[in-house]
């Protein structure tokens, strides 16, 4: 028996269509508004609205080593993942700084206009919160671990990209690395 996932949206409130896929996936759901209110012992929270609450989200869920999943959902596509571990991935800084790097901007928030399509979108993240709950039973891990997933599911096409922790990240880097080095002088022998 699993925990439920917990979803955190703008205004508290699960959208149809996830808790239907959440169902079918044979999980309960919770929706809550703020980090703040995830109960204790979760094993996975649902980010939504990832372009405008991530970085802030990224640091309470740090300091409360919760795992989560980011999720930016635009009309019929959405950017997903990737699941963000603290203490073993990277954390949702490092993709924005890599996103920034190469210029990719957020996604824009575009509400959904093809019901269908924003349907298959929940689907295919409650899968991967279904991957994420059985990957000890199942030895399989979520695509969206160490990995992000871009999808438009009215055209059915998407693009996987990995995603690698950066050390000098404020959030989860070392610290170490991002502490002023000493000068030394190259001697050659
Ligand atoms: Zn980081």
């Amino acid at each position: 028996m699993h925990r439920p996932i917990v979803a955190v949206t703008s205004d508290g409130n699960p959208h149809s269509a996830l808790v239907q896929a959440v169902r079918t996936a044979g999980l309960d759901l919770v929706c809550v508004q703020k980090a703040e209110d995830i109960p204790p012992g979760t094993e996975l929270t649902v980010l939504f609205d990832a372009e405008r609450e991530g970085t802030v989200f990224n640091d309470a869920a740090f300091a409360r080593k919760l795992a989560w999943l980011p999720v930016q959902c635009s009309g019929a596509s959405a950017r997903i993942g990737p699941i963000v571990v603290p203490g073993e991935t990277s954390c949702y800084r490092c993709v924005k700084l890599r996103m920034q790097s190469h210029g990719a901007d957020d996604m824009p928030g575009v509400q959904p206009a093809n019901g269908l399509a924003y349907s298959l979108l929940m689907h295919v993240i409650a899968q991967e919160c279904l991957k994420w709950l059985r990957r000890r039973e199942t030895g399989d891990l979520p695509l969206t671990y160490q990995h992000m997933l871009e999808f438009d599911a009215y055209r059915l096409q998407g693009d996987v990209q990995p995603v690698y922790k950066i050390p000098t990240c404020p959030t989860c880097g070392v610290p170490a690395v991002m502490l002023p080095q000493a000068w030394r002088k190259e001697v050659a022998w």
